[in-house]
């Protein structure tokens, strides 16, 4: 059979200096050691499940669609478009101190803030490439994540944002309109946080339903969280049932994404992308299958498509099984490129489905919206 030739490539970018940081062992991800145990966790957040990531998109079924681009470090001076000088200062003092845990589960140890020079600058980087004209699909393997980190502090093992540095470069570029979804199954408070008062951003994301965690991560994530001021109506948190698995976060989609990004009408689109969302997730308990990962990058190339110019940008989150996390990338990227067959079959999926609550929650959020939304009213 001849090669198919690929109609699409999604350029990713990646600089294993990434792989430095090491957030250490303990009970999950607690780094600590209970005295009773001989075999320790690696934190869940550790350089092997990125090693897979790029190994399977380097030897998988889709590396004929892949082009590898470099990444590289952020300055200083860029992360200030997102972050407070204040709390970039503290991260290089805490560097130079040899370490720091910044909140519980984020650890800055030495090497770590390389790495997430690399992870801000390599997304950076990504975006450029799409903004430049040069790629229409970017995708920034990185670590450290980001989506938790606020202007002024760390959380959930994240110290920069990097899907907020890139929508910042992406308006400061001339993009009047810009629409990040993400679904990573923890909220993507950081983001949300950093243009809670703008209605240039249309902050979504779907999520576990995890709540507060603590003074790192003081926002709920629920329904009412719409943002503040020019920003109202402009955040959209969609908690979602226990185990919604794959039709309800297509239902979630279809239903609450889709509508409004339509009406929103971005000039780019930010694919916050974390396979703790997956059924075999220690962090999550979504229970999405690789074929629900396929079905999400369908419907979000089908809005850039229409919206963007097919112009995307899809910044790495969580994602802690380390092998499944690889797999359901691999998934993703497949629904991106609208692959007319999987390349790929599933290793584990077994899960037995049941959207009714899901299906429930998503219409009283759905009621929720079109009551009290300016931009979403009257459908
Ligand atoms: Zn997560």
């Amino acid at each position: 059979m001849a090669a198919s030739v690929p109609t699409d490539r999604i350029d990713v970018f990646w600089d294993e200096g990434m792989l430095n940081h090491d957030s250490g062992i303990g009970v999950f991800d607690s780094g600590m050691d209970p005295g009773f145990l001989d075999v320790l966790d690696k934190h869940p957040e550790n350089s092997d499940r990125v090693k897979n990531m790029v190994s399977i998109l380097k030897r998988g079924p889709i590396s004929p669609y892949v082009s590898w681009r470099p990444g590289r470090h952020a300055l200083l001076s860029e992360l200030l478009s997102f972050h407070s000088p204040e709390y970039i200062n503290e991260l290089v003092e805490a560097d130079k101190e040899g370490g720091k845990m910044l909140c519980a589960g984020t650890f800055l140890n030495p090497g770590s803030w390389d790495a997430s020079l690399l992870a801000a600058g390599t997304t950076l980087s990504a975006m450029k490439h799409v903004l430049d004209g040069l790629g229409k699909i970017a995708y920034a393997l990185v670590r450290p994540p980001g989506h938790h980190a606020q202007p002024t502090q760390a959380d959930g093992y994240c110290f920069l944002n990097n899907a907020g540095l890139a929508v910042q470069l992406a308006l400061n570029s001339g993009c009047v309109k810009v629409a990040v979804i993400d679904i990573d199954v923890h909220y993507g408070n950081g983001t949300a946080e950093g243009f809670y008062r703008s209605d240039k951003v249309l902050t979504t994301s779907l999520h576990m339903n995890h709540g507060t965690w603590g003074p790192s991560h003081p926002q709920n994530g629920s329904i009412d969280e719409l943002g503040e001021g020019e920003g109202y109506g402009y955040n959209l948190n969609i908690p979602l049932p226990n185990g919604t698995g794959d039709r309800g976060y297509v239902y979630a989609l279809t239903e609450l994404i889709v509508p409004a990004i339509r009406k929103f009408e971005p000039q780019m689109i930010v694919l916050v992308i974390g396979q703790d969302s997956s059924a075999f997730d220690p962090n999550g308990r979504q229970c999405l299958t690789m074929e629900g990962y396929r079905e999400i990058g369908r419907i979000v190339r089908s809005l850039v498509d229409r919206h963007c110019g097919g112009r995307l940008l899809i910044v790495q989150e969580g994602g802690y099984h380390i092998t499944y996390s690889a797999y359901c990338l691999h998934a993703a990227l497949e629904g991106v490129l609208n692959l007319p067959i999987p390349l790929l079959s599933d290793p584990i999926a077994y899960y037995p489905e049941d959207e009714g609550l899901a299906v429930e929650g998503i219409e009283s959020i759905k009621r929720f919206q079109k009551d009290i939304i300016p931009f979403l009213k009257g459908d």
